[in-house]
This record gives C-alpha cells, structure tokens and sequence, in this order.
C-alpha cells in the first residue's frame, strides 16, 4: 500500500479547502463506462470556513442505505452561517455517493462497502478511490471526525452515539466527551470486533477524535432520529468551539459493548420472530428472537439466547433471515 502513497488520487475537489466562506462543490472522481465515456462520479462536499482554528469532518452516507446523517448534513450545509463558526466543517453527506444513489449499502459499481476499504487504492475500484482520498486529502486536514450510522435496510438500532475503546486514553477520553456532548438518548463505548479497513480505525491510527453514531434503521428515517441527529451535530461542533453557543445537553444513558458475545446470528433461514423490543431488559440465556423454518409445518424454531444480560439495542429488521445474519445486539447498562 505505501507504493501507493506516491501516486496522486484521480479525485479532483471543485472547493478550495482554505478559502473563507461557504462553497458547495464537488468530489470529481473520474468514471469511464458505457453510459458516459468520459463521465464522472460527483460526490457533493460543503466547506464552511471562518479563519482559523479546529478542523470538522462530518460524513453520512457511508453506507447507502442510511438517511439519518445525510438529512441532518445536507440541512446543515444549507444552513449554517459561517459568522458562527471559528475554523473549518467539511460536509460530505454522502460519502458512498453511488451507493447512496442507488439506496444500498455497498456501491451498485464495484459492491464495496465504503467502511470495510480502508486505506484504499488510488489505483484501485471507485469505493478504494473515494476511501484513499478521505486517508490521505480529507482525514490528514480533520481534527474532529464525525461519521453518521443507522441500521441500514437490515438492522434497526435503539438511537446512540458512540465512540471506541482505545489504547490511548486521552484520545479515548476526548472521543467519549463528543460523544456525551451529542447527547443521544444512548452512548456506547464500543469495542470493535472486526477493525480492519475501517474509517473508524483511519482516524483513529491518525490520533483524531472520531465519533460515530447508530440512529434507527430499516432503510428509513423517523422524525425522532433525524431530530436526534440534527441537534447532534450541532451539539459536537459547539462542544468542539467550531461553532459558538452552548452545547444542548440531555440526559444519555451509557452502554458498554464489551465483547463479541453482544451479537447474535442466525444459524438457520427463516421467519425471525423478535421476542424483545429494543431498549428492553434482557437476562443472560433469554430466548430474544425465534427463527421459524417456513419450508414446512411441524419443526421447532432454533431459539436465539442472549450471551449476556443488558438492554437489546439493535435487532434484524426485515421478516425473513438467512443463517449468518446478525438477529440481536446487547448493550451492558454502564
Ligand atoms: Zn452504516
């Protein structure tokens, strides 16, 4: 990968990174095919600058199939007044622009999944493009990063914000303070099962303070989780002093998610019948979801037990699963 860090990114940005004031352009990332032989992907960006100081990276979009954080980014860079801002907010609200284009989780072009690419390939797929440019254009400039999840079309998620378990403590503490300060009615302190190729991990290797967030799912958005993340956003650049006024604090209830045993997956196809609500009790060995076979009548459902006690926060969405899919997250009340 290091050969790689010599050849420039085919990503060319319409906006000047150091440029007082509100620009709106594009991420042009050049993209030969069959409809346009010459075309491009354009992947929106907004810099909002007022002198200097701190630097905000805000992405939704990640995944496709999200809608919490491209709704509160798009307003957001619509509206916010540069006189309240002292530095910079870079706004990509769809950071996997073809995916989210097509209202998927991976891109229709290449099925890379935009948080499984890191550091990607200036020479590689359109998703490795756009993952080298955040590693070495947009990450390098960020001292703050903040990156919007939901469920996507297959998981819903009980609405938190939430940043990693670290080796270095002070960058720990600094990420778990943003996160108080975006003040979901959750906070997670998560510890990553499966880091590798991760933007989370990127920033993290980099020293930033990086936040993240799952707000809802189903490949849908509800007015109580855009809501959540509007005030979010705006909670962590005023926390950060990018933005002036006082942080909107609410109460958060924090969650720890220590280990793979908060995941659940199914072991059979079938008819997932949720037998918890998210945001309810559960005790360790706690039947939380049924999978009904469906190819015939008179066979028992493979019952799915929680591997620790705590409250569900996320749960399969759609009514059918596949043996694999992950059925139920537990959080450990903190
Ligand atoms: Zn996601």
């Amino acid at each position: 990968m290091s050969a790689n860090s010599l050849r420039p990114s085919p990503i060319v940005s319409t906006v000047d990174f150091d440029r007082d004031g509100v620009q709106h352009g594009f991420l042009r990332l050049p993209y030969s095919r069959d409809d346009s032989a010459w075309g491009s992907v354009m992947i929106p960006i907004c810099v909002i600058r007022n002198g200097s100081g701190p630097t905000a990276l805000l992405t939704g979009g990640n995944h496709g199939d999200e809608y919490e954080g491209p709704l509160a980014l798009y307003e957001l860079a619509r509206t916010l007044d540069p006189r309240s801002v002292t530095g910079t907010v870079i706004i990509v609200p769809a950071m996997n622009y073809p995916a989210f284009r097509a209202g998927t989780r991976t891109s229709p072009i290449d099925k890379g999944n935009m948080n499984r690419a890191f550091p990607g390939r200036p020479d590689g797929t359109v998703t490795e493009k756009i993952a080298d440019y955040f590693q070495r254009a947009l990450l390098p400039r960020a001292d703050l990063v903040l990156d919007f999840h939901s469920g996507g079309r297959t998981l819903d998620f009980l609405p938190f914000c939430a940043a990693h378990i670290l080796p270095d403590k002070k960058q720990e503490q600094a990420a778990f303070a943003a996160v108080e300060a975006f003040s979901a009615p959750f906070s997670v302190k998560m510890l990553e099962i499966d880091a590798v190729g991760m933007y989370d991990t990127a920033a993290e290797e980099m020293g930033k303070v990086f936040v993240t967030t799952e707000l809802g799912g189903g490949g849908t958005s509800r007015a109580e989780t855009v809501r959540i993340a509007r005030v979010g956003v705006l909670n962590v650049l005023r926390h950060a002093g990018i933005v002036s006024g006082a942080v909107e604090k609410t109460r958060t209830r924090w969650l720890d998610m220590p280990s793979g045993d908060c995941f659940s997956f199914a072991e059979e196809d079938g008819m997932i019948e949720t037998m918890v609500d998210l945001g309810e009790p559960v005790a360790q060995g706690d039947v939380v979801a049924r999978i009904h076979a469906i190819g015939r009548t008179g066979i028992a459902p493979q019952e799915i037990r929680a591997k620790m006690s705590g409250i569900l926060v996320a749960r399969h969405f759609p009514g059918l699963v596949k043996a694999g899919d992950c059925t139920s997250v537990v959080a450990l009340e903190a």
